[in-house]
């Protein structure tokens, strides 16, 4: 195995000029603390994303954190979140004492399901539990139903993180992604369709929001001439050398959503006759980054199972993998509450589905083998 070249699932795309980039921070010495290019790339952020204000950090963890500080989760506090996501798009929250309900997938987008989430409101109405925030996840780049969840969040008046880590670049009603809650973020974890080798963005049309989230991002040092604190904060900032690198692959973001767009194409192409095969469906009014080809595998139907699919790739140095586990199955969150949309659809997804290597620089050779070899495993 050790002589097969590795095919990775999402891996760091380099454009070629995030050195320049990299190269200017050192020669004008701004390695340190955030530098022009920091500043840059948060404008340059909130001009693609369509909002007022934008805050670079080092992770998009961490911009779910200021987001939570900002709509002051307490212990105790209820948050709606959607189950079949990773696990950082709540774990801010929970650390700080939030309590996670969960939401079920709708079929039609793997994303929040909007009956399952009425459902919620209504019990928690019924309860005088009303959550104080909902988390909605654009899933493998695929934008929630936004005109039918944003109505229900207004209508009970709950405030919304959009978790956009890994729908950059995509687009709802023709709006960017993590423009649509209160909040919104971008991830450049390695992984993501761009990258800073790691890294967030925090967005928001609330300007002075995001203002008290950078005063928090950095320590929360009151003004004074010593340090001062009336409250606790954060080191959460971006380093200039890697918004450099971000300002970079953010010129490249419409290519590399073309080019996985593409990938996804040639895996449907390639696999859309398999028996059970069900690809990820574009939900209507939107255009997805699909920064990761997933589909399910019908074991009835198909004589094989995601998991067996994953098995035969390894075998070849293929890194593929199952869809996330649900947190309504994760063993932290054993005693959560739970809404399903009709059947337990995020439990379906995660046991039959699977992600195909899906990198913008995976190339046609290495893909074909992928497709090959996916097929060998329905025989
Ligand atoms: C990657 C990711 C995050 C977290 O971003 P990091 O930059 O890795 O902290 C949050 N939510 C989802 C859905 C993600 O995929």
């Amino acid at each position: 195995m050790a002589d097969k070249k590795r095919i990775y699932l999402s891996p760091p795309h380099m454009g070629g000029r995030e050195t320049e980039y990299i190269q200017e921070a050192f020669d004008t010495n701004w390695i340190a603390p955030l530098g022009p290019h920091v500043d840059a790339f948060e404008r340059e952020c909130a001009e693609a994303a369509g909002v007022k204000a934008a805050l670079a950090l080092s992770s998009g963890t961490d911009a779910v954190c200021l987001a939570a500080r900002a709509l002051d989760i307490r212990h105790g506090d209820p948050f709606f979140c959607s189950s079949l996501t990773f696990v950082a798009s709540l774990a801010p929250l929970v650390q700080m004492g939030g309590v996670p309900v969960f939401i079920d997938s709708d079929p039609g987008s793997w994303n929040m399901s909007p009956q399952a989430l009425e459902r919620a409101f209504l019990d928690a109405e019924a309860s005088g539990r009303t959550p104080k925030a909902v988390i909605l996840v654009n899933l493998y780049g695929q934008p929630c139903d936004m005109n039918l969840l944003l109505p229900l969040c207004l209508k009970h008046g709950v405030p919304v993180i959009e978790d956009a880590a890994e729908s950059v670049g995509s687009l709802y009603g023709g709006r960017p992604t993590g423009s649509f809650g209160k909040f919104g973020f971008y991830s450049f974890n390695g992984n993501k369709i761009i990258t800073t080798s790691g890294g967030g963005m925090l967005l928001s049309d609330d300007e002075e929001a995001i203002a008290k989230a950078r005063f928090r991002s950095t320590q929360a040092r009151d003004p004074a001439p010593w340090y001062q604190h009336s409250e606790l904060g954060y080191n959460f900032r971006m380093s200039n050398i890697l918004a450099g690198i971000g300002r970079a692959q953010l010129k490249l973001l419409d290519d590399r959503v073309a080019r996985r767009r593409a990938v996804f194409g040639r895996y449907r192409e390639g696999l859309g006759d398999l028996p059970g095969v069900s690809f990820m469906p574009e939900s209507p009014n939107s255009r997805s980054n699909r920064w990761l080809t997933t589909l399910t595998i019908d074991p009835g139907a198909s004589g094989t199972t995601n998991l067996e699919v994953v098995d035969v790739l390894a075998a070849e140095n293929i890194e593929s993998r199952p869809v996330w586990k649900p947190m309504h199955l994760q063993p932290v969150f054993r005693d959560a509450t739970y809404y399903r949309h009709d059947g337990d659809e995020s439990r379906r997804l995660f046991e039959t589905g699977i992600c195909l290597p899906s990198g913008s620089n995976l190339s046609q050779e290495d893909q074909s083998l992928v497709i090959r070899l996916v097929r060998e495993a329905f025989r």
